[in-house]
């Protein structure tokens, strides 16, 4: 036992650390398995255009169908693959796929024809230097056009200040893809540095429309996000709206879409379709 007089106790051996790092060493395992047999599903939350009330797009968000441990979240695993270095694999594999499913709904129905998805971006794709090609490949596999593909990144990503990522984002730019900027407002990007890339659209993260409710008057930061986003010239989507008022202070304030459970959870790629012909209207 470690000695437990003197000013801090130092653990020799913790036996919670020990049970923590061998639950790390088998979230590790499991994953490199869970790669290798694809056991991912990619599910689409609907994404509500303000102005018309419809279903503008879909965001693919990434579950791990465990064999044993049931659904798992992407909390729960993304940063381990970001940390053994899987998540390259994993995130082309998102992109791919994703990519697939909007062209089967694209070309499902005229109405579809326009909808577009959206993609989140692990920070560390940027740092494999065949990343530009391989998204080359995507577009030429799946022939989706890229002016419908909206890549999400964090504003970590942009605040690594270096010439590779802008680079990249720059080709990403000019290869016609979308760039979000995701959790808006939680980072520490400063305004005319984020200015300064080629951003189609910031979304404003679930924390601050939470919020919103809870300051009536004002409505928190808000207001002045979308007014920040509309004056660099960019659209403004608000993430994890719950509530009617929340849908009505966000239209008074002109943002242009939305996204949460009060339109849909996220869905299995089954039931997207009988979603949309449900047609839902806000
Ligand atoms: P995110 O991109 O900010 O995604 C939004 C998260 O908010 C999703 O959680 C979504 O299910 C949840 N959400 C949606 N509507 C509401 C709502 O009304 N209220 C609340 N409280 N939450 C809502 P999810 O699916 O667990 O994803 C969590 C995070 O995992 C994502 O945050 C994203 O950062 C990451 N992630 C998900 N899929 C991928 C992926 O394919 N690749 C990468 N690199 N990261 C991913
Ligand atoms: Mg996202
Ligand atoms: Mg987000
Ligand atoms: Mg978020």
């Amino acid at each position: 036992r470690a000695k437990s007089s003197g000013r801090a106790q130092y653990h020799v051996f913790d036996p919670d650390m020990h049970f923590k790092a061998i639950q790390i060493l088998e979230l590790e395992n499991d994953l490199r398995r869970a790669v290798e047999r694809e056991e991912f599903l990619i599910y689409y939350q609907p994404i509500i255009s303000l102005a018309t009330g419809k279903i503008a797009g879909f965001e693919a968000l990434v579950r791990w169908q465990h064999p044993t441990k049931g659904m798992i979240p992407p909390t729960e695993f993304i940063p381990a693959a970001e940390e053994i270095g899987l998540i390259y694999t994993l995130n082309i594999w998102i992109f791919k796929t994703a990519l697939k499913q909007l062209k089967i709904w694209q070309k499902h129905s005229a109405f579809l024809e326009n909808i577009t998805i959206n993609i989140n971006l692990s920070a560390r794709l940027f740092s494999y230097p065949d990343f530009g090609a391989v998204v080359d490949n995507i577009i030429a596999e799946t022939q989706v056009n890229p002016s419908y593909v909206e890549l999400e990144i964090t504003e970590s990503v942009i605040m690594e200040n270096n010439d590779i990522v802008r680079g990249i984002l720059q080709q990403l730019k000019q290869k016609k893809f979308k760039l979000v900027i995701d959790d808006f407002g939680t980072g520490y990007s400063s305004l005319s540095y984020l200015h300064s890339f080629p951003l189609n659209a910031l979304k404003i993260d679930k924390s601050f429309v939470k919020r919103m409710q809870d300051n009536q008057e004002n409505m928190g930061l808000v207001p002045a996000m979308i007014g920040i986003s509309h004056s660099m010239g960019m659209l403004t989507i608000a993430e994890g709206v719950e509530t009617q008022e929340q849908l009505a202070q966000l239209r008074t304030l002109n943002c242009d879409l939305a996204q949460g459970f009060l339109f849909s959870q996220p869905l299995k790629q089954e039931l997207v379709l009988d979603f949309i012909a449900s047609n839902p209207q806000w």
